[in-house]
C-alpha cells in the first residue's frame, strides 16, 4: 500500500475523540496516510547529554538542556497562599559532566511537589537561562529514571515537533503517528534505478526515519527521499502534455488577426512597447503545434489585463473558447464587467460563474458553454469545477496565479486535453524556480507602466503623526481624489489593541472626516452590495473606502490617489505592495501612508523600509524572500505556489533540478510508464497521486 492510499479515517484511530479530530480538520488531516504527511516543523535533538554545566553564564538566553539530575530540596515562593505561591525546586547534575545546579520554577504546576521528591533521579529536558548566578528553567519537562537507574524512553531520541491546532499536543500527534506506523507498511515510491542512482531510501524506511528518527541524520536522509519523490513526481505531472497537432496547419503562425487589430485601434491609448512584445511572444505560443504555458509578469497596473484580452481575441478569432479565472469572486465580477465594456462591443459572448451563481441561471450558463454558445466565461475557480464542461476550450487565462496552489491548475488542464495556459502575476517568484517548478514554463514580463504614471509617494507614519496623516488626505478628498484606509481586522475581538474596520469606520465618518460619504467594506459583506459599493465608489459617490485588505488585489479605480494602511507591520511586503497597487493606476499623483505602532520589530522596520524605498514589484518579492529567508518558507508554502510536504523550493533547487531531469527521461523513453521496471509511477499516480487533480471544491 502507499502512504496516501490509506484512506481509513484518523478518527478510527483509538482515543482519537472529537476534539483531537477537529485539531486535524484544522490542520487538513483527515486520513490515517494525512498523519504521516504532516511534517513536523523541526525535531528536538534528545540524543546526546547537555549537562547543566554548558550553559554560558551571563548571557540570560535561554539555552536546551538534556539530562539527567537528582532533586536536591523544594522550597515556594511569591505569596503566602496556595495557587499565588510557586513551587521552586533545586537539581543537580548526575550525568557525569560536572555538579551544575538548576532551579526547577513550577509555576501552575504544584503537582510536582509530590513529583519531584528530595533524592529522587530524573531525566530532564527544559530551556534554562541564567538569572544572576542562579540557573533557572520554567520550560521543562522531568519523567523518572528506571528503578535499575537507567534512563527512560523519551531519553535518546530524536523528537519531531508538529504544527498544532486546537487541542492537538505533540504527545496526540506523536502517539497517533506511531500507531499508524506501528500498523502499516508501505511501498516503494519509485522505481528501483532511481533509488539506486540517487542511494535513496525505501518509501517505508524514509516516512519511519521522518518521524522516528534517532539522530538529525536521519532526518535528513529522510527527507532528501521524502523530497526527491515529491519533486519527481510534480515534474512527471507538470511536463507530462501530449503534443497537439491540430493547429499546425496555420499559414502564417503568430500573426496578428483583423479583430485584434481593431480592438486595439480603439483603445483610447497606445500600447507600450513592452505590451506590443510580450502580446507578439503569447501569439507565437498560440499558435505553435505545442501547448503554451507561459507565465506573464509585470506590475501591478502595468497592463497585463489587457495584455491578456488581446490574446484572448486571437484565440476567438481561431475558434476556441476562452477560460479567465480570477482567486476572488470580487475580482472575478470587476474583470468581467471590464470585458464587458472593452469586449461586448467587439461581438464576444461573455458569461460569469462563481460558486455563488446558482439555480437557473448557472443552468442556462453550464449550457451554453457546453454548446459553445458562450465565448469567454469569467470566474472564480469554480470554472473548474466537475459539471462545467466546454465545448472547445483553448485557452485559459490565470490572474494573480500564485493564489492557487498546482492541484487547481492541473485540474484546469484537465478541462480540455491541452489547453494554452497564461498565468498572470505581479508576485514573481525567483526564475530559478519558475523554470524548475513549473517545468516548461516561459516567462514574459512587462517591465514599463504605461505613460503618464507616477510613481506613488511612500511615507512612514507612527502612530504620533497620525493626524497630520488624516489632514494630507482631506486635502486629497478636497481636491476631489479618492481614498482607502485598510485594517488588518473586521472587528475588535476584544482583547487586542489592533485597529479595526467597524470601530475605525464609525471614527473616520464621524470625526475625521463628517460628511464626507464613505463606505465599510470587508468580507463578510454579501457579494452583492459589496459590488454596490465598488460601483458607488467609482462613479465617485463616495469618496473613501474603510476595509480589510480585500482591496488587496485588482481593484482599479485611477481617481484614487491615497492608501493609508494601519497596522502595515502587520502586513507581508508583497500584500502592501499589492495594496499599494491599488492607487497610482490614472496620471494623478498618489500616496501610501504605512502607519505602525511602536515598538517596531527590526524585520518589520526592515519590510518598511523596503517599500519606502522602492515600488519595483520585482526587487520587492526579492528582499522579500531575502528578509523572510529560506527558514521561513513554510510561508510560500501556505500561502504561495504550491502545498508542497517535504520539498523546500528555496532550498531544494539542486534536487528539483534532478528530478527534472530524471522525469524527462522517463517521460521520453516510456510516456505511459508501460515498463516494468516503470508500473510503480503508473500504480502511484493511478492509485495514490501525490497532487490530486480534482481538488477543487466549488467553495
Ligand atoms: P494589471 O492587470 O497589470 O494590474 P491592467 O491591465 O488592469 O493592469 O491595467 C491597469 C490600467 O492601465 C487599466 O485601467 C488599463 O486600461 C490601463 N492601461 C493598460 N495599458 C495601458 C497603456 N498602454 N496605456 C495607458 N493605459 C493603459
Ligand atoms: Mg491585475
Amino acid at each position: 500500500m502507499f502512504i496516501r492510499q490509506l484512506q481509513e479515517p484518523i478518527a478510527s484511530l483509538p482515543g482519537v475523540g472529537k476534539s483531537a479530530r477537529l485539531g486535524y480538520d484544522a490542520l487538513g488531516i483527515r486520513t490515517q496516510g494525512d498523519v504521516l504527511l504532516l511534517s513536523p516543523r523541526s525535531w528536538e535533538d534528545r540524543s546526546i547529554i547537555v549537562p547543566l554545566g554548558s550553559v554560558a553564564r551571563n548571557t540570560g538566553e535561554n539555552t536546551v538542556v538534556n539530562t539527567f539530575v537528582q532533586v536536591l530540596s523544594q522550597s515556594w515562593f511569591g505569596g503566602r497562599t496556595r495557587g499565588k505561591r510557586t513551587l521552586k525546586v533545586i537539581v543537580r547534575d548526575i550525568s557525569g559532566n560536572g555538579d551544575g545546579r538548576l532551579s526547577l520554577l513550577c509555576f501552575g504546576r504544584d503537582f510536582l511537589e509530590k513529583v519531584l521528591v528530595t533524592g529522587r533521579t530524573f531525566y530532564v529536558y527544559a530551556q534554562a537561562a541564567y538569572h544572576m548566578t542562579e540557573l533557572q528553567s520554567s520550560q521543562f519537562e522531568v519523567i523518572p529514571m528506571r528503578d535499575d537507574g537507567s534512563p527512560p524512553a523519551e531519553f535518546g531520541a530524536v523528537l519531531p515537533i508538529y504544527p498544532l491546532s486546537g487541542s492537538l499536543s505533540q504527545r496526540i500527534i506523536r502517539r497517533d503517528v506511531a500507531a499508524v506506523l506501528a500498523a502499516r507498511s508501505f511501498d516503494d515510491e519509485l522505481p528501483p534505478s532511481l533509488m539506486d542512482a540517487y542511494a535513496l531510501l525505501p518509501t517505508d524506511r524514509a516516512i519511519r526515519m521522518w518521524h522516528q528518527p534517532s539522530s538529525l541524520e536521519d532526518v535528513k536522509k529522510a527527507r532528501q527521499t521524502l523530497a526527491f519523490t515529491e519533486l519527481f513526481y510534480l515534474q512527471l505531472v507538470t511536463r507530462r502534455r501530449a503534443v497537439r497537432t491540430d493547429s499546425s496547419t496555420l499559414k502564417s503562425p503568430g500573426e496578428i488577426t483583423g479583430s485584434e487589430k481593431r480592438f486595439i485601434s480603439l483603445l483610447p491609448f497606445s500600447l507600450t512597447a513592452d505590451q506590443e512584445t510580450v502580446l507578439k511572444e503569447i501569439r507565437m505560443d498560440l499558435d505553435s503545434s505545442s501547448p503554451m504555458n507561459r507565465m506573464l509578469q509585470g506590475d501591478v497596473g502595468s497592463g497585463k489585463t489587457l495584455v491578456a484580452w488581446i490574446s484572448a481575441l486571437h484565440v476567438l478569432s481561431h475558434g476556441g473558447q476562452v477560460a479567465f479565472m480570477a482567486p476572488t469572486e470580487l475580482l472575478a465580477r470587476q474583470h468581467a464587467e471590464n470585458a464587458a465594456r472593452l469586449l461586448a462591443p467587439a461581438g464576444v459572448r461573455l458569461a460569469f460563474l462563481t460558486g455563488s451563481v446558482k439555480g437557473k441561471e448557472r443552468k442556462l450558463i453550464l449550457d451554453n458553454l457546453k454548446a459553445g454558445n458562450i465565448d469567454v466565461i469569467i470566474g472564480t475557480h469554480a470554472l473548474f469545477s466537475k459539471e462545467v464542461e466546454f465545448r472547445r476550450l483553448r485557452f485559459v487565462i490565470i490572474d494573480e496565479q500564485h493564489r492557487f496552489g498546482v492541484g487547481q491548475r492541473l485540474a484546469l488542464m484537465d478541462k480540455a486535453a491541452t489547453p494554452d495556459v497564461l498565468l498572470m502575476t505581479a508576485t514573481p517568484i525567483p526564475r530559478t524556480l519558475a523554470l524548475t517548478v513549473f517545468g516548461d514554463l516561459n516567462v514574459s514580463t512587462i517591465h514599463t507602466m504605461p505613460p503618464g504614471r507616477l510613481p506613488v509617494i511612500t511615507h512612514l507614519v507612527s502612530d504620533a503623526s497620525r493626524e497630520r496623516m488624516y489632514k494630507a488626505v482631506g486635502i486629497e478628498f478636497f481636491r476631489g481624489h479618492q481614498g482607502y484606509f485598510v485594517y488588518p481586522r473586521i472587528d475588535d475581538s476584544g482583547t487586542s489593541d489592533i485597529r479595526d474596520v467597524t470601530n475605525m469606520f464609525e471614527y473616520l465618518s464621524t470625526r475625521v472626516y463628517p460628511g464626507i460619504p464613505s463606505a465599510l467594506l470587508h468580507s463578510r459583506i454579501p457579494e452583492q452590495e459589496k459590488m454596490d459599493i465598488l460601483e458607488r465608489f467609482r462613479r465617485k459617490e463616495l469618496m473613501y473606502l474603510v476595509s480589510t485588505s480585500v482591496v488587496e488585489v485588482g481593484i482599479d479605480i485611477p481617481e484614487a490617489t491615497c492608501m493609508v494602511v494601519e497596522h502595515a507591520d502587520h502586513f507581508g511586503l508583497s500584500a502592501l505592495h499589492q495594496l499599494r497597487g491599488r492607487v497610482g493606476r490614472g496620471t494623478l499623483q498618489s500616496y501610501c501612508f504605512l502607519v505602525y505602532g511602536e515598538p517596531l520589530s527590526d524585520d518589520a522596520r526592515q519590510r518598511l523600509l523596503v517599500l519606502r524605498e522602492s515600488t519595483d514589484g520585482f526587487r520587492i518579492a526579492e528582499q522579500d524572500l531575502l528578509i523572510r529567508g529560506p527558514g521561513e518558507m513554510t510561508g510560500t508554502r501556505q500561502s504561495g505556489f504550491l502545498r508542497l510536504q517535504f520539498a523546500d523550493l528555496t532550498t531544494d533547487v539542486e534536487i528539483i533540478v534532478v528530478a527534472r531531469k530524471e522525469a524527462d527521461a522517463v517521460l521520453q523513453a516510456d510516456p505511459a510508464f508501460l515498463s516494468l521496471s516503470h508500473s510503480v509511477i503508473r500504480d502511484v499516480l493511478m492509485h495514490a497521486p501525490p497532487f490530486p487533480e480534482d481538488v477543487i471544491d466549488a467553495s
